[in-house]
């Protein structure tokens, strides 16, 4: 068995901010030179996201949405944030949008679904975050 481990390393300029990052992990997938296997890409933190969707600009913008009606940024309604923290909402974000996803490799690619994209999700941003690739395979 073959193995690759990557990390994508991202610092938006923004609090919250959806990333598409097919492009990296196909590459490195590519680089990996496994032709059949699995690829798991996981967020290293607990404020932000990997999850599978549409790259639709409209869609980005009724998931902000949405998660903002669930679970609204005001930090004075949340009790982690009595530590001094003001980021309860991205920790509840996380949770909904998930931490990771598994792709299966096919003939050397990403086997995705039509419309399936591979994105970050940002919701603590400002600052450096980390995102995990790892191939295994043959
Ligand atoms: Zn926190």
């Amino acid at each position: 068995m073959k193995s690759k481990t990557e990390y994508l390393i991202f610092n938006t300029s923004t609090r919250r901010a959806f990333i598409n990052i097919t492009p990296q992990v196909a590459n490195i997938v590519t680089e990996s030179d496994i032709k059949e296997g699995l690829c798991l890409v996981n967020a290293m933190h607990i404020s932000a996201s990997v999850f599978i969707n549409d790259d639709e600009s409209g869609l980005h913008q009724d998931f902000d949405r949405w998660l903002e009606k669930l679970v609204p940024y005001s930090p004075e309604s949340y009790m982690h944030n009595c530590t001094g923290e003001d980021n309860a909402d991205a920790h509840l974000k996380r949770q909904i949008m998930g931490r990771e996803v598994v792709v299966a490799i096919t003939k050397g690619k990403l086997d995705f679904g039509p419309w399936e994209q591979i994105f970050y999700g940002e919701f603590d941003g400002k600052r450096q975050k980390r995102v995990l690739i790892k191939i295994i395979g043959e």
